[in-house]
């Protein structure tokens, strides 16, 4: 149903998102590299798979299984049964998995519950300053858009990260992508880092909450 929300297990961040990810939009995260983006895409990915649902997982960097089996705390086998994994290699790659994950969440039998890209910028990034940036952008946003149609057309939610490049004249950090990703995304949540193991969320856009943040640790389980 429109409107419904997946929790994502970590309790601060679902609280901000009022229960969870949207069901039937993009939700981005971004935030400088070790701020938290990859575990807490593992750790949604995570509670989907424990709550018997399958899992799109688009990986283009290289996920660690000692992380994975951290967070699934005795339970890794029972995660790995529903977790459907890409690990593409390239821009090119990466947009025929993102074809392929849509086209299985569009397909109602398979029971898709969630789709994660992380991160759906780390190939287009190697593309910007080149002659290929053009087809980068357009690849990237052509990913985007099917990825909005899926989520809206099947009720899924759609989690993906996104890295940062360091604004000179703000000396803000800054999503990558410009403006066509921050419209793709209907949820976007900016991931600070903290002294030590502190982590914040802040909510800069939702479809039907105000700004706000919230406060997580990383520990050896993932986040708390
Ligand atoms: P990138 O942009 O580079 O992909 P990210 O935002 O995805 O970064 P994560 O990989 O989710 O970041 O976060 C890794 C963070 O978790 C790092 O700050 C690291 O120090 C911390 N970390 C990794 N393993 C452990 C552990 N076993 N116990 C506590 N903290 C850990
Ligand atoms: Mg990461």
């Amino acid at each position: 149903m429109p409107g419904d929300r997946c929790p994502t297990g970590i309790g601060p961040v679902d609280q901000l998102l009022g229960g969870g990810l949207e069901t039937d939009g993009l939700t981005e995260l971004y935030g400088e590299g070790g701020s938290g983006k990859t575990l807490i895409c593992l750790q949604a990915a995570t509670r989907l798979a424990l709550d018997d649902r399958w899992v799109c997982y688009i990986d283009t960097e290289g996920v660690s299984v000692d992380r994975l089996e951290a967070i699934a705390q005795g339970r890794i086998d029972q995660v790995l049964q529903r977790l459907l994994l890409a690990t593409p290699k390239s821009l090119e790659e990466q947009t025929k998995a993102v074809g392929a994950a849509c086209a299985l969440a569009r397909d109602t039998k398979r029971g898709i519950g969630l789709i994660v890209l992380d991160s759906a910028t780390f190939y287009y990034r190697l593309t910007l300053s080149s002659d290929s940036e053009d087809d980068g952008r357009l690849a990237l946003g052509r990913e985007l858009a099917e990825l909005v149609a899926t989520a809206i057309g099947s009720h899924i939610p759609v989690l993906f990260t996104n890295q940062v490049w360091r604004n000179q004249r703000t000396g803000d950090l800054e999503p990558l992508g410009g403006s066509f990703v921050n419209h793709a995304a209907k949820t976007i949540l900016r991931i600070d880092r903290l002294p030590g193991a502190r982590r914040r969320a802040v909510l800069l856009k939702h479809r039907s909450l105000g700004e706000a943040a919230a406060e997580f640790q990383i520990t050896s389980t993932g986040l708390s």
